[in-house]
């Protein structure tokens, strides 16, 4: 869940949300983009990498207009690629949006509007939830705002997104659950972000945005606040009293303490989606294939290194005691340079947030030559762990930028 910026003022939108933008680098992100409305016409540049490219790419009509969306992408459903990073925009090409989370039910949103004769050219579920919105706000012939408020009402899984149409270049919708999001209020301008940090050199006086809250930021109309249920709210106006300094790092020392704080939501969007509580399941889709060889295995080896390793060692008592098959835990560096006896009835599992450890990943093409199934478990999606494994799990525990992986 990385960042989100936006803009809607008198001002140039481009400079304000690059900036913003920059100020969020702290949170991590593998992709970057910025959409601007100028004369109803929506300028969007995106792509992987970092926030300084968007400079290189950026057009003159992005820097123009007063009216702009930012993200960076902490990509968790397809690859980090241009044609993935946000803003994504809907088919009939008038609204955009940013969003920080998971749809959880995208596949089936996204047959559903394949049946109404929408295409989709990305991977994300991004993509499938401003169609969504898309649908609804023509089919309805609804504003914005409902049609937002309704597709959310559709959706399960987390969120914090920042929507714009292309012919209402004075008006941003946003809304939030699971994720961050707060409102800056300046004079005559509105500003959001994903934290206080793009904001607080603009405005002291900001809203945060509630679980399950939608807001609408109208230039003529102001701020209307409601649940995502319709109920109406009264915006709690406060000071901001922090210091840039404080905000960044989510006001931790470093990385590292700010991350293990983080632990809890990370369990939380790991889960999401896979833990079905009402029946008393895991759906692991990643598993599926491979259930039987995984019920039929002879032992699992779990390779890994550092902190990952560590985490493979509590992984082997809640194994062996919950599923009743033997479990080695083994460092991936020992494991490649030790001539293992594996068989095919193993399961090799592989534990790695970056995908890219080179030890771990000798180990496994080690496992694979020797006929074992391999399991790749790692937090960067399209990682080249994620590539070499036979089947595997994303941890989605958002990014690790301290270099102990607190979350594995
Ligand atoms: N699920 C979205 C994607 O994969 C958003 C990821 C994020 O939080 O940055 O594009």
């Amino acid at each position: 869940m990385c960042g989100i910026v936006a803009y809607v003022g008198p001002k140039k939108a481009y400079p304000i949300v690059l900036k913003g933008l920059k100020r969020l680098e702290y949170r991590g992100y593998d992709s970057a983009g910025i959409a601007v409305i100028n004369e109803s016409k929506l300028e969007i540049n995106k792509c992987k990498g970092k926030v300084v490219k968007l400079e290189d790419i950026a057009t003159d009509t992005l820097k123009q207009g007063n009216i702009g969306i930012g993200h960076t992408r902490w990509a968790t459903h397809g690859q980090p690629n241009d044609v993935n990073a946000h803003p994504h925009l809907s088919n009939s090409g008038d609204i955009t949006i940013v969003h920080n989370g998971i749809i959880e039910n995208y596949a089936s949103i996204k047959e559903q509007l394949q049946i109404e004769g929408y295409t989709f050219e990305s991977d994300t579920d991004t993509e499938v939830l401003v169609n969504l919105i898309d649908y609804i706000y023509k089919k309805d012939n609804s504003t914005l705002f409902e049609a937002v408020r309704q597709a959310l009402n559709e959706v399960v899984g987390a969120y914090a997104i920042v929507v714009m149409h292309k012919d209402k270049p004075t008006k941003l919708v946003a809304a939030r659950k699971g994720s961050p999001l707060v409102i800056g209020v300046g004079e005559g301008e509105y500003f959001l972000g994903s934290d206080a940090s793009p904001i607080i050199e603009y405005t002291q006086d900001v809203v945060y945005l509630e679980e399950e809250e939608i807001v609408e930021l109208d230039l003529d109309k102001g701020m209307t606040l409601k649940t995502i249920k319709n109920e109406n709210k009264t915006p709690f106006l406060q000071k901001l009293e922090l210091k840039l300094e404080a905000i960044e790092k989510g006001g931790y020392e470093h990385f590292m303490l700010k991350e293990i704080y983080e632990q809890p939501q990370s369990i939380i969007d790991c889960m999401r989606g896979r833990m079905i509580q009402s029946k008393g399941v895991l759906n692991m889709g990643g598993l599926q294939e491979y259930e039987q060889t995984f019920m039929n295995a002879d032992r699992l080896i779990i390779v890994a290194c550092g902190t990952s390793w560590h985490a493979g060692l509590i992984a082997e008592y809640i194994f062996e005691d919950l599923a009743r098959i033997p479990v080695e835990v083994e460092y991936a560096s020992e494991f490649r340079y030790r001539n293992p006896i594996i068989t095919n009835k193993d399961i090799v599992l592989a534990i790695s947030q970056s995908g890219e450890t080179a030890d771990t990943m000798a180990a496994l093409e080690l496992a694979k030559e020797s006929g074992a199934t391999v399991f790749g478990i790692c937090n960067v999606v399209g990682s080249s762990i994620a590539r070499i494994t036979h089947a595997g799990a994303y941890t989605h525990a958002g990014p690790e930028i301290g270099v102990a992986s607190t979350k594995a």
